[in-house]
């Protein structure tokens, strides 16, 4: 089968919602492996994760940003690869123990998981990269686990700003030892750059 018709098929309504966790003593075994995804809230990583798997209610867009402090496991393509996807940070309305608990859980997964292949964090292609997005980078480069920048929404900016972003972020990358050095630009509502992302997502389980 070509690599095109595998990537179709890997992600043509294939994804399975295997696990929902709030503690990490109950994780899914390490045996596949895992591409994370990450985000401030409402940064559009459900509807991200719904577009590039083709299932509208694969993870659920949330009208409550924050809510939710579960990683949430997914497989793809005959069990040959999971997506992970981490709940959201930076809620601005989250009390003070929901930010530790937050940052107890994503640390604890991300020192201990050997299969984690790679994380992709979700910036908005509107706001660029704030504070906390940067605290979660020095937390992935501390714990040495490549991750990429994947700018969201980009259907909000226009042509000139969008590079002017896109140059901001590389910029700061340059500084951080586990990211890869250029973002990558996607639109759930245009479908842009998703095939991009099957294709990169896909590189990850081979
Ligand atoms: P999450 O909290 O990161 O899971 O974010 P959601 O996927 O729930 O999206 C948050 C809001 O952003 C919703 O109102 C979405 O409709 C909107 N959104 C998500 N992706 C896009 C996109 O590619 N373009 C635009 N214009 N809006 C988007």
């Amino acid at each position: 089968m070509s690599t095109q018709k595998t990537i179709r098929k890997m992600f043509s309504g294939n994804c399975v919602f295997i696990a929902g966790v709030t503690s990490l003593d109950i994780l899914p075994d390490t045996s596949v492996a895992e591409v994370a995804f990450a985000g401030r809230s409402n940064v559009g990583k459900s509807s991200l994760l719904n577009a590039m798997t083709g299932q509208a209610n694969l993870a659920r867009t949330s009208h409550t940003p924050g809510r939710t402090q579960q990683l949430n496991f997914f497989t793809v393509g005959d069990e040959k690869l999971r997506l992970v996807d981490l709940p959201g940070y930076g809620y601005a309305k989250a009390s003070k123990s929901d930010v530790k608990a937050w940052n107890k859980l994503i640390r604890q997964y991300l020192k201990g998981r050997p299969n984690l292949r790679h994380v992709y964090v979700l910036v908005d292609s509107r706001h660029g990269l704030k504070d906390v997005d940067i605290e979660v980078m020095k937390m992935l480069d501390d714990a040495a686990v490549a991750y990429q920048i994947i700018l969201t929404k980009s259907d909000k900016v226009k042509k000139d700003a969008m590079e002017k972003v896109k140059e901001r972020v590389e910029k700061a990358l340059k500084s951080h030892p586990a990211a890869f050095p250029t973002p990558h630009a996607t639109s759930s509502h245009k479908k842009y750059g998703l095939t991009e992302l099957q294709h990169m997502v896909y590189k990850l389980s081979q």
